[in-house]
């Protein structure tokens, strides 16, 4: 059964390998589970498809936010939410996202830069580190951390689970899904 629930934009935002898309797939399965209507929207499968043609420039990177975000305008006046997961690294957009979208809360995905590197989910930043990618966020593109995130998450010092918690706790907080009572 589909519960009813105001349209939020659930906007993860941080380094590669901080854990958002690992963090937005947990979270979908389990609002999912809870009958909450939902969209997710991840940087890597949006480029591929309705922002293929942009590159990582500052230029490119704007456009590419500025369209997820119509999309997300659209999904969160109609009461569904989203689940958003990209690096978004310059704040004036995340802002720009804010007032464009229903109920906008920016969730900071932090781990620091040695743990992501550590990581390498992908294989990126040694690629960064030789040169062999330009532009790589952290490495030799910035990354604006975000001042006033409604929710902070720290990756590094958390489980997965624990972190999936901690954004429910403060959705149901905020009233935005109903509090599981056990
Ligand atoms: P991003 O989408 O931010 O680039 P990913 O989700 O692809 O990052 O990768 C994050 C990596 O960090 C995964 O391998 C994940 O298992 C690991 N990880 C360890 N602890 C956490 C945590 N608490 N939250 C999210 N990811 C974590």
């Amino acid at each position: 059964m589909m519960i009813e629930h105001p349209g939020f934009v659930l906007w993860m935002t941080g380094l590669s390998g901080a854990g958002k898309t690992t963090l937005a797939l947990a979270l979908e399965k389990e609002l999912r589970a809870r009958g909450v209507r939902l969209e997710r929207l991840d940087g890597d499968t949006v480029r591929e498809g309705l922002t293929r043609d942009l590159g990582f420039s500052k230029e490119d990177r704007d456009k590419n936010i500025e369209r997820v975000s119509f999309v997300a305008k659209l999904l969160s006046r109609n009461h569904v939410a989203v689940i958003a997961s990209f690096i978004s690294p310059y704040a004036a957009m995340r802002e720009f996202v804010r007032k464009e979208t229903t109920n906008f809360l920016e969730v900071y995905v932090d781990a620091p830069l040695e743990e992501c590197e550590r990581r390498d989910v992908k294989g990126w930043y040694a690629k960064a580190r030789a040169g062999q990618v330009k532009n790589f966020t952290g490495i030799d593109d910035p990354y604006e951390a975000p001042e006033n995130a409604e929710i902070h998450i720290r990756t590094d010092l958390y489980s997965i689970d624990e972190c999936v918690a901690q954004i429910l706790e403060s959705l149901e907080e905020r009233q935005f899904i109903p509090a599981v009572t056990a």
